[in-house]
């Protein structure tokens, strides 16, 4: 068999091949092995570690212990599939086929595109130099969630600042959410007079769905916090403890002012993984370019894709992945069998704003910014903070994730139909 791959590179087919074991990957895969057991499935994944990501915020905020946040990909990695420990160099998808670093290649009937998305350390110039030393950390690089409490408890006097990126990015809400519980703390060490705690936001609201606003925009004003809107980092120099904020007027010029930290709480640009990015696979804006509700290539019939690298308007959280998992286990079942797709996913992501210790407003919204709680308003209202939406993220949530949505678990997440 011809192979443009490599030459004489060896060809391996699998039923359904899925690029990527984050969460999205390890989850559509129990979704599919529960609705077909005998499905020949294999995952391309290079990690050795699996992190729950989510759980980071906690870690910075000093609730969380870093190690319940990460496991050994074998032990997550489902013993169904084939597990090829090797990043996946390109797609060839006119010859249903994955091109692996190795340069060998697997033949799929289906695939599903999962790669995460790709932090952009170097979109802002000395940052990934800078993180781990001179107060510069960020909940969003793996490791360092416990570098951010560390700085959180030491600083009693000075500036803080905290960084957010031009959208998307993953979990709109973490910057703001490790803010927060940094104010808290020195709300409650009695400290938080003596710090000018500043939120850098290169967009031009505190939060994408509206009703959520006034429930954060009360916490901004109890801690005291100075919001700067379309303020967009653009440089860290960590030695001098300065960072350069590219600020836009209301005019749309642009200015970069340097300001003194203490503590800085960044959070880099983000973009798709260049396997998407650089290809013909990705819309406009670099993204998986999928249908909304499929979820399915919009060029490619035997293609799906689900999770951050996805260029569906959902929010990018792991909440969302819980919802996609089963439409694309669904769809791309009915795609082999050469039946109409049924299951539709209706863009559901969720943030869970930790405003406090011990409060969480907890925005859950659809495509549009469309209000889809799980809960009925008695139980938990997500427009305000509460002691059930801590208690959710901070008791059950890690279990769910780990014992769930990576074993096939539905919760929650039945597909509406089309
Ligand atoms: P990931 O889980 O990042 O996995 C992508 C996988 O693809 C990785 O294992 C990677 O190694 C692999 N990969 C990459 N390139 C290749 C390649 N070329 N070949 C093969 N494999 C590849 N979500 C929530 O729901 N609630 C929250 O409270 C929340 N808080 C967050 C806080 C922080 C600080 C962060 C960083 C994230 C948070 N998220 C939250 C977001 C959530 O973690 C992500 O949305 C989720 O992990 C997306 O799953 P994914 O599988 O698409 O990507």
């Amino acid at each position: 068999m011809a192979n443009d791959a490599a030459p004489n590179a060896p060809v391996k087919t699998h039923t359904v091949v899925i690029v990527g074991g984050g969460a999205a990957g390890i989850s559509v895969a129990a979704s599919l092995h529960k609705r077909d057991h005998t499905l020949d499935i294999a995952i391309v994944e290079p990690a050795t570690k699996h992190h729950y990501q989510p759980g980071w915020t906690m870690v910075g905020g000093g609730v969380f212990r870093p190690e319940v946040t990460s496991k050994p990909m074998a032990e997550v990695m489902p013993r169904f599939v084939t597990w090829y420990q090797q990043p996946a160099a390109s797609v060839d998808q006119d010859q249903n086929r994955v091109v692996l670093a190795d340069g060998k290649a697997l033949e799929y009937d289906a695939l599903v595109l999962a790669p995460g998305l790709e932090l952009n350390w170097g979109g802002v110039e000395g940052l990934e130099q800078a993180l781990g030393q001179n107060g510069v950390t960020s909940n969003y690089r793996e490791g360092m969630a416990s570098y951010t409490w560390e700085m959180v408890k030491k600083l009693k006097q000075g500036r803080a600042l905290f960084s957010q990126p031009p959208m998307p990015i993953k979990c709109a809400g973490a910057p703001q959410k490790a803010m927060y519980l940094s104010a808290d703390y020195w709300l409650k060490h009695e400290v938080l007079k003596d710090v000018d705690v500043q939120f850098h936001n290169a967009g031009a609201v505190l939060f994408g769905v509206p009703d959520y606003v006034p429930a954060l925009q009360s916490y901004i004003d109890r801690y005291g916090i100075d919001v700067k809107f379309q303020s967009n980092l653009v440089a860290v120099n960590g030695a001098a403890q300065k960072a350069t904020f590219r600020v836009t007027d209301a005019d749309g010029r642009t200015e970069d002012r340097e300001t003194g930290f203490d503590m800085l709480h960044a959070v880099p640009p983000q973009r798709a993984p260049a396997l998407i990015r650089e290809s013909t696979l990705a819309n406009e804006g670099g993204w998986l370019n999928l249908e909304d509700d499929t979820l399915r290539h919009k060029n490619y019939a035997n293609i799906f894709g689900l999770g951050d690298a996805s260029g569906t308007g959902n929010a990018k959280t792991a909440a969302a992945v819980r919802k996609q998992a089963p439409v694309v286990a669904e769809n791309l079942l009915s795609t082999l069998r050469n039946e109409p797709l049924k299951a539709a996913y209706l863009g559901y992501g969720s943030c869970p704003l930790t405003v406090e210790n011990g409060r969480i407003v907890l925005a859950e919204f659809g495509y549009g910014g469309v209000l889809q709680p799980s809960f009925p308003q008695w139980l938990n209202d997500g427009t305000q903070a509460t002691r059930a939406a801590w208690w959710l993220k901070a008791k059950q949530l890690p279990t769910l994730y780990w014992h769930g949505m990576l074993k096939g678990h539905e919760w929650l997440a039945k597909p509406a139909q089309r």
